[in-house]
């Protein structure tokens, strides 16, 4: 957490500076689901710049200075916009660097902007500095992993995560996301480039989408992708707008829906023996994502295996043709 995420002014915005205040007030409530609560540094410039270009990073840091201002329809920026994307960054390599120095096993990064649509090049969709697109760079180079599996349950497809890593086979990215919506990206089809091609795994859903087609993707294709690549850390950029009282998307996942893709996702880490970090995207049903956000770090909080979830053979038919088609680049999943 940081101050300074409630400092990014973005106007009469559905990314705006309440969501931050909804979610303080509920985990306040709930004594942040046990995780002790620690202020984020800011990213050091390098962490930027080991994702983004020094233009991008520049014209960011220009425009707060300026006052703040328009990037395009949707992303917007005020004074304190640039340190606020500082320390959202700096926050999820900060966690990056507790967990894989043993401090938990399990933690997450709260904080605004959020970060999946930002590309190397450009800010877009809210979005400033991919946060955890840094974040993951930052532990592929000064922590040496070698793999490293982005998890994106955010209800619109993670354009900027997607292209920053798509030629890049030491990054998984498997993302759940509603289509056609916001960007406009990530067909299944979409399986990355180059070296890279088979690891960005693209799992489009209908509008209207809930719990058994968002943790049956999870369960029957997120969890089986962790034991076949065997990340050495678990990312999850987690967005809570595919929640049913969303006011941005029409998919209809509740916060057990939530909690049951979070805890299943914790479970395949602790039982590879690595740890799984929480990066916040969107959400911006007030209630649905502070409550959401809740229910996942308490999901994370439990011992392992106590999510109750698993459709098993009752995935739907979506999940099912899903699975099969991710199962020709990785046999793992071929159903026997
Ligand atoms: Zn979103």
């Amino acid at each position: 957490m940081h101050e300074s995420s409630l400092e990014h002014e973005t106007g009469a915005h559905p990314e705006r500076p309440e969501r931050i205040v909804a979610i303080t007030t509920e985990l306040g409530a709930h004594d942040w689901a046990g995780y002790e609560l620690v202020p984020s540094p800011a990213a050091p410039e390098a962490a930027l710049t080991a994702v983004h270009s020094e233009a991008h990073v520049e014209r960011i840091r220009r425009l707060a200075d300026a006052g703040g201002g328009s990037i395009d329809a949707d992303t917007v920026m005020s004074k304190r916009s640039f340190i606020a994307a500082q320390h959202a960054a700096g926050g999820a390599i900060d966690l990056v660097d507790r967990v894989l120095g043993g401090a938990a096993p399990t933690g997450f990064s709260v904080h605004r902007p959020p970060g999946h649509h930002a590309t190397a090049e450009r800010a877009m969709g809210f979005c400033l500095f991919n946060n955890v697109a840094v974040a993951a760079r930052w532990a592929l180079d000064r922590h040496g992993l070698e793999r490293v599996m982005i998890v994106d349950f955010d209800v619109h497809h993670g354009n900027g995560t997607n292209d920053i890593f798509s030629a890049d086979p030491r990054v998984l990215f498997v993302s759940v996301h509603e289509s056609p919506l916001y960007p406009g990206t990530g067909p299944a089809t979409d399986i990355g480039s180059g070296a890279g091609e088979g690891f960005n795994v693209n799992l489009p859903v209908a509008s209207g989408s809930g719990d058994e087609t968002f943790v049956g993707m999870i369960e029957a294709i997120a969890v089986p992708l962790a034991f076949s690549f065997a990340p050495q850390l678990v990312l999850v950029s987690a967005g809570f707008d595919a929640h049913r009282d969303d006011p941005l998307a029409t998919c209809t996942v509740t916060e057990e829906g939530f909690a049951a893709m979070t805890g299943l996702l914790r479970d395949a880490g602790a039982t590879l023996g690595v740890p799984l970090a929480g990066v916040l995207e969107g959400g911006y049903g007030l209630d649905g994502l502070a409550r959401s956000l809740r229910a996942s770090m308490e999901a994370l909080a439990a011992p392992a295996g106590s999510v109750v979830v698993g459709a098993g053979d009752a995935w739907t038919p979506v999940v099912r043709g899903a699975r099969a088609r991710v199962a020709k680049r990785w046999p793992a999943l071929a159903d026997g």
